[in-house]
């Protein structure tokens, strides 16, 4: 029952680029990747810059993205930015428990639940992240993480919201380090991590959701990891700050 899923790659600027130099970058992606619509492409650049990049793009097939939001829909919650403002500007994709977020800001898989669920509300897709520590997949916790991350953070979705969902593997050991899991590493946690969706909801939800991988994801390593069966795109850090290297990226992803 194995469905054609549109691979998706995603660029993950992080806390860089001034407005201008977003701006730049944006431009010089959508020349280059003007009428592209093999895969599925999504800039979540910062907050700052959301506004001036979706103007870029807004002629194009590229989709915006965010890179955290807040659960609740507006208040008292100084410095944080709700799922409709971030529609308001256009927005369709909103990554959510990014490995820096769980570790340098303490979110949880019960934050993560929140934000997936309030994101699905407001029509917002969540590039939802999961991964393990060098520790844990020295410790062979690998699975148990992972199940952990997806039972904790997708808990209460029905079928047809967790079809929506898009779930990164990002194994923590791997992001910004240069240091990629092997195309088979990677493989074997993609397809436990469909068999867990599976069990969460249904064998046909499970086959239609996409499943990126993350971690020094590059063009040199691109192909053979997006060649995998169960991996159905990447989100990209580093390489996603220079143009020509996120776009031989997304080329290796046609
Ligand atoms: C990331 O932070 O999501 C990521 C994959 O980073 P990098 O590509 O730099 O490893």
């Amino acid at each position: 029952m194995k469905k054609l899923r549109k691979k998706i790659i995603a660029g993950n600027w992080k806390m860089n680029k001034s407005t201008a130099e977003a701006q730049a970058l944006a431009q010089e992606i959508v020349k280059e990747l003007a009428g592209c619509s093999e895969a599925d492409v999504v800039l979540c650049p910062p907050f700052t810059a959301l506004k001036v990049v979706g103007d870029v793009i807004s002629q194009t097939s590229i989709k915006l993205g965010a890179q955290n939001m807040h659960w609740e829909g507006e208040g008292a919650f100084t410095g944080e930015i709700s799922a409709s403002m971030l529609r308001d500007l256009y927005c369709w994709y909103v990554i959510l428990g990014h490995s820096e977020r769980r570790t340098c800001f303490g979110e949880t898989d019960d934050h993560v639940n929140r934000k997936v669920k309030a994101a699905l509300a407001a029509t917002l897709l969540p590039i939802v992240c999961v991964g393990e520590t060098l520790k844990e997949r020295e410790a062979g916790q690998t699975e148990a993480v992972v199940k952990r991350q997806l039972e904790g953070g997708l808990a209460g979705l029905g079928a047809g919201e967790l079809a929506k969902v898009v779930v990164a593997y990002e194994p923590v050991w791997a992001i910004g380090t240069g240091r990629t899991a092997t195309p088979e590493q990677a493989q074997e946690v993609h397809a436990f991590i469909r068999k867990v969706l599976a069990g969460l909801a249904s064998e046909e939800a499970a086959q239609t959701v996409r499943i990126q991988y993350g971690g020094s994801m590059k063009p040199a390593n691109a192909r053979d990891l997006l060649t995998q069966p169960d991996i159905d795109g990447g989100l990209i850090g580093g390489a996603s700050l220079d143009a020509r290297l996120f776009v031989e990226i997304v080329r290796q992803a046609m």
